[in-house]
């Protein structure tokens, strides 16, 4: 068996090296160029680079080696589990996978191209509707807006029940009891384990919301004019309330105005004993025609061509970025390459997220700003207590919108033909604790297009976000030494950085990803240390 799968594992990493490379050069140049030309490369290299997990031979070599009970290298056998997922994922049957594809691009072309129509006959793109939700203070326009943008819902209700009902048909031929709870496993996800941590942060996080909850219907009541029992979702200034309704008066920006954000991250990692610059070298940083107007980290190849795309511009958010970016790209490049090539890629996708968000929190952290901004201590107080106030509120909101996400996609896939309208808004309302409007039936879920999309990936948002404290409390309370679990921007700390390399960065996938943090921190995954910092003291 162990010779067997020796070989096999050489066979794949000759054929997926060069394809790789070639695959995520062709997504590199579209994304830059925005070419008709390259993206038709980019997709017929990833037929190509799929095709690679969906041979039955292989997938039957690794599943007889699996079925008789793996092999006994310890190392050997991580890579057999990590192959046979990824394999897995891709042994459906091909006229069944074309049809999920085939609806999914229906569904997100409906939804790309919906415009909510007013009762004047004005078509608004879903930024003219956030912006309209987030800065208008005319109820009836308000309320005209959301239940134009809600339409949405009902043009794809219908078949994204259709495409949750193949999508179960392929995970129940796969041997699984729905998609939901084959999308877990197959990212090494036990569902009452993923279960059990949103239980716990529920019962941490549903006090501390209910104040500030109250603190947001007090304001937005005075500024809508309208008693507080009789505020209706419109008025959160969003599509779905996953962020912070603007409460609180911050100018984070003016900090940024005239800075060097590129040096300033070069310069922090590089302070933690983290080399980036030739990341920089290889990224493509500020905007052009054609060009991704977002930002991303692309490790090209596992062997260190570790590139990020942004569109940088002196302001907070995009300082946010460039940290979140550059902490997925000092991840990528400190993975061991003593490692096999099938486990250079980090712990799982939420690992690495928590990385990015941990850093990219800095941003609005007074204690970097001092450090790599030089604003005065009393500058410094000021800012401590505007941002975490902010940042707070940030994580409060979208952590009770996970959980709405999170269950109503379980309970979506464990059974499509139950009343989805009524399950969205009795979690609506028990999680955002946000009333539904009088006599409402309509299907409001349907309007979030992840949902379509990007299925039963949402919680791992939120599980990035635990990793991210998790991690920060270990690192302030055991090497740091020092008290303030909001207070520390690890700066000029190469313990730190030695540490992050070390324990987290360098097994790469080589371990799963509870037993990373395990070793990391001494604890699997947690959600105490994200209360502790967001919800303590409120
Ligand atoms: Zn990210």
């Amino acid at each position: 068996m162990k010779s067997e799968l020796q070989a096999f594992i050489q066979k794949y990493e000759d054929t997926i090296r060069p394809i790789m490379k070639e695959y995520t050069t062709a997504m590199w140049n579209s994304e830059i160029s925005g070419s008709e030309e390259d993206y038709a490369k980019v997709e017929e290299l990833g037929i190509k680079y799929t095709k690679i997990f969906t041979n039955k031979e292989d997938f039957a070599l690794l599943k007889k080696i699996k079925d008789a009970g793996g092999v006994k290298d310890s190392l050997l056998d991580r890579e057999l589990t990590v192959l046979f997922n990824a394999y897995q994922r891709n042994q459906v049957d091909e006229k069944k996978l074309e049809e999920i594809i085939g609806m999914e691009t229906k569904i997100a072309k409906k939804m790309n191209t919906y415009r909510a129509t007013t009762e004047k006959g004005d078509s608004l793109t879903d930024n003219e509707v956030e912006e309209i939700l987030s800065t208008s203070t005319d109820n009836k326009k308000l309320e005209e807006t959301w239940k134009a943008h809600k339409k949405v819902g009902q043009v794809v209700s219908a078949d994204i029940i259709a495409l949750v009902k193949k999508r179960n048909e392929v995970a129940k031929d796969l041997g699984y009891k729905n998609y939901h709870e084959m999308s877990l496993r197959l990212s090494e996800q036990d569902p009452a384990e993923i279960e059990k941590l949103f239980n716990e942060l529920d019962d941490l996080t549903r006090d501390g919301f209910a104040k500030l909850k109250g603190q947001i219907d007090s304001f937005l009541s005075k500024r809508y004019n309208v008693p507080i029992a009789e505020l209706k979702p419109w008025h959160f200034q969003g599509r779905f309330f996953q962020e912070a309704p603007k409460i609180y008066t911050l100018d984070l920006d003016k900090y940024y105005k005239d800075k060097d954000l590129v040096k300033l991250t070069t310069d922090y990692y590089a302070s933690l004993g983290m080399d980036v610059k030739d990341i920089v070298d290889r990224s493509d940083l500020f905007e052009k025609k054609g060009k991704n107007q977002h930002a991303f980290c692309i490790d090209m190849d596992n062997e260190g061509d570790v590139r990020i795309l942004c569109n940088v511009k002196p302001n907070y958010k995009w300082m946010n970025t460039m940290l979140h970016e550059f902490g997925h790209g000092v991840y990528d490049k400190y993975i061991s390459r003593d490692l096999p090539f099938a486990l250079r890629d980090p712990a799982h996708t939420f690992t690495t997220e928590a990385i990015a968000m941990m850093f990219g929190r800095l941003a609005s952290n007074a204690q970097w700003m001092q450090d790599m901004l030089g604003v005065s201590n009393e500058e410094k107080a000021k800012i401590k207590d505007e941002a975490f106030k902010y940042t707070r509120l940030e994580q409060l909101v979208f952590s009770r919108w996970s959980q709405v996400m999170y269950r109503f996609e379980k309970g979506l896939y464990e059974n499509p033909d139950q009343d989805l309208n009524k399950l969205w808004w009795d979690l609506v309302e028990k999680y955002q604790l946000m009333k539904k409007p009088e006599g409402r039936n309509e299907p409001d879920w349907a309007s979030k297009i992840h949902i379509a999309t990007s299925p039963c990936y949402y919680h791992n948002y939120h599980l990035g976000e635990l990793l991210a404290s998790q991690l920060n409390h270990y690192i302030v309370v055991n090497i740091l030494k020092q008290d303030d679990i909001n207070g520390a921007s690890y700066y000029n700390n190469k313990e730190v950085g030695k540490y992050l390399m070390e324990k987290v960065f360098a097994p790469g996938s080589k371990y799963t990803w509870n037993e990373m943090i395990k070793r990391a921190t001494g604890e699997e995954l947690t959600a105490k240390y994200y209360a502790e910092q967001f919800v303590e003291g409120l």
